[in-house]
């Protein structure tokens, strides 16, 4: 059976898109933990992140700095912070987190509370300053 993160990437199930590629996508985490928690997937589906290819696994973290640097152009968090946990979804992915503040509860059980109006304003503003 498809995980969900291959129904997103089929266009099966909506997503707020932040980026893709013919390898990629980056889609806003539906529980962000902060405002602009994305999250980084390669479209082959893996369980395990270290069970990509070398190159697979190089290219995500490449893709990942991508939005990250686009997340730091228009979010202006004081840096971005990476978290891969992969308990939840068996598809290898990378959350990409905004610090915002020091001290900010960067655990995935955290919830931010953001508005489903305020992720739609945060995918455009994001999507934005992603340079291909
Ligand atoms: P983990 O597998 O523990 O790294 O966590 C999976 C993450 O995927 C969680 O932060 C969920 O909120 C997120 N998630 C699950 N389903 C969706 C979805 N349909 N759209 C966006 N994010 C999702």
């Amino acid at each position: 059976m498809s995980t969900i993160f291959t129904k997103i990437i089929r266009g099966e199930i909506p997503c707020h898109k932040i980026a893709e590629s013919e390898t990629h996508i980056a889609f806003l985490d539906i529980n962000p933990i902060a405002e602009g928690h994305i999250l980084v997937v390669p479209k082959q589906e893996t369980d395990y992140i270290f069970d990509l290819p070398d190159n697979l696994l190089g290219d995500t973290m490449v893709f990942a700095k991508k939005v990250a640097a686009a997340i730091d152009k228009s979010l202006k968090p004081i840096r971005t912070g990476i978290i891969v946990e992969g308990l939840e979804v068996p598809h290898a992915h990378i959350h990409l987190v905004p610090i915002y503040r020091e001290g900010q509860d960067v655990s995935l059980r955290n919830k931010a509370n953001v508005s489903d109006e305020r992720m739609k304003e945060i995918a455009k503003i994001v999507s934005k300053e992603v340079k291909q």
